[in-house]
């Protein structure tokens, strides 16, 4: 079956397949953190020790890519794309510090910071030893409307960005 795959298959669309387990790279993390099977989605990152507020927690690398390559890779099923710029997008599913399995609620308890062409998730609130690590994805653009079982109280009800729900 492999020798029938193409290249983009192989390299680019099965790097973010159902299949794929985390794999957490330590250089990128700041805390102990760990994969388990989440309550919302699949696998989830994990803080294994309490983490403070304001701290950087993880940086979410991998593969950098521009627009046009954006939109290629647009046919697969999951979100690992991150836009740093108007014209440079990190793909966490090729070369990802283990970032890209971190789940999607309504009330995160990281943000994104992005400077100097990288992107840190750094603690929105102190967050207990145990507890899954969370961030908005705020979908944008024209990605397609994707619903949200966070759960919470403040569920908008989609990983998209607010304005784009209106
Ligand atoms: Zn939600």
């Amino acid at each position: 079956m492999s020798e029938k795959l193409t290249p983009f298959v192989r390299d680019v669309v099965l790097p973010a397949g159902p299949d794929v387990v985390p794999r957490l790279a330590e250089a990128a993390c700041s805390f102990r953190l760990a994969y388990h099977p989440s309550p919302i989605h699949r696998w989830g990152i994990f803080a294994m020790e309490p983490i403070p507020a304001r701290r950087r927690v993880i940086e979410y690398t991998g593969e950098r890519i521009k627009p046009d390559e954006v939109r290629r890779r647009g046919v697969r099923p999951r979100i690992y794309i991150f836009w740093v710029s108007p014209r440079v997008a990190i793909d966490g599913a090729i070369g990802g510090s283990g970032a890209e399995f971190i789940n999607h609620s309504c009330a995160p308890n990281l943000i994104a910071r992005k400077r100097h062409g990288r992107i840190h998730l750094v603690s929105l609130r102190p967050i207990e030893a145990g507890e899954e690590l969370l961030l908005d994805y705020q979908v944008s653009g024209d990605a397609p409307l994707t619903p949200c079982r966070c759960g919470t109280p403040q569920c908008r009800g989609y990983l998209n960005r607010q304005d784009d729900l209106l």
